[in-house]
């Protein structure tokens, strides 16, 4: 069955509730659209913790900055419908601008320790975007459980930290990173790179395998890890590093001998798109 698309906040608070009315449980998954086996597989995860499965499909403005790609991204709503309808979806909640920003728009909401950093770094602004439009989503759909990629790994941990600091009533569930056969990290954007610079991304991949093989052995050098990653990722003309990170993955500084867990997290342009990449890594 076809999803019931849902395109304002009011009608979608009120599917809501009457779903909760009679005691289902609601699980939600933000999308940007252009629905891929990442997405899907975030899907299924929801659908496991919930009786109910809300997508929304929203390129949200604000976490774009001026330059980058909001006017080119992929759009494909009714492909992504199918999609959402094979995936036993019942509701998507497709909201334009004006229903999401109405004119004097000025609440944000917005991390005040983790935005600046990794991909904050190059993207001053995008976690704020983020944060905003996850918050007025929660608040519309207002899911029981949501479903996030760990292949955003940042975004993650910042959704995780603002449902805590601002007590949303919802379970946060990270979801493995989905990759195409040979290892790239699925994403939206893959359809922007040439056949040429596709093959020049498997790098990202490549060079978090080679690493994890490493740590595996028991290497610890971070600084000659980094150094590896960074040749191997170069000798790919293709390919730009914005920035490789160990970071401590719960605050996302700089690896230290107590951090627990490690985040490996890669942002490389290849070509003018920008990929991210990461893998955990245990002590
Ligand atoms: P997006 O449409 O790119 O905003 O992504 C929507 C959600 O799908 C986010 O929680 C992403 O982390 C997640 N996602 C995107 N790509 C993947 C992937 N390859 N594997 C798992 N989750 C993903």
């Amino acid at each position: 069955m076809k999803p019931e698309v849902i395109s304002t906040p009011e009608a979608m608070r009120a599917r809501s509730a009457a779903w909760r009315k009679n005691g289902e449980r609601i699980g939600f998954v933000p999308t940007m659209g252009y629905l891929h086996e990442g997405h899907l597989s975030l899907i299924r995860e929801a659908r496991r913790h919930s009786t109910r499965c809300v997508v929304s499909i929203y390129v949200n403005p604000t976490q774009f900055a001026p330059g980058e790609d909001l006017d080119k991204y992929p759009r494909d709503f009714e492909r992504d419908l199918q999609l959402c309808a094979e995936e036993g979806v019942q509701a998507v909640f497709f909201p334009d601008d004006t229903m999401m920003y109405p004119e004097g728009y000025q609440t944000y909401v917005y991390n005040a320790s983790l935005s600046g950093l990794l991909c904050g770094q190059s993207r001053p602004t995008h976690f704020k975007g983020v944060t905003t439009i996850v918050a007025k989503l929660f608040n519309i759909v207002q899911p029981d459980v949501a479903v996030f990629g760990q292949k955003d790994a940042q975004q993650a941990l910042i959704i995780r930290n603002m449902v805590r600091d601002l007590h949303f009533p919802i379970e946060i569930i990270v979801a493995p990173i989905v990759r195409e056969s040979d290892g790239l990290a699925m994403s939206s954007r893959n359809r922007y790179l040439t056949a040429e610079q596709r093959r020049q991304a498997l790098a990202l991949y490549q060079s978090i395998r080679q690493t994890e093989t490493e740590w595996q052995n028991g290497r610890r050098d971070i600084a000659g890890l980094t150094r590896n990653i960074r040749t191997h990722i170069e000798a790919h003309p293709a390919c730009r590093v914005d920035y490789i990170a160990f970071v401590d993955a719960r605050t996302l500084q700089p690896a230290t001998e107590s951090s627990r867990e490690i985040l490996l997290a890669l942002a490389v342009y290849v070509g003018s798109t920008r990929l991210i990449d990461n893998t955990l890594l245990t002590r």
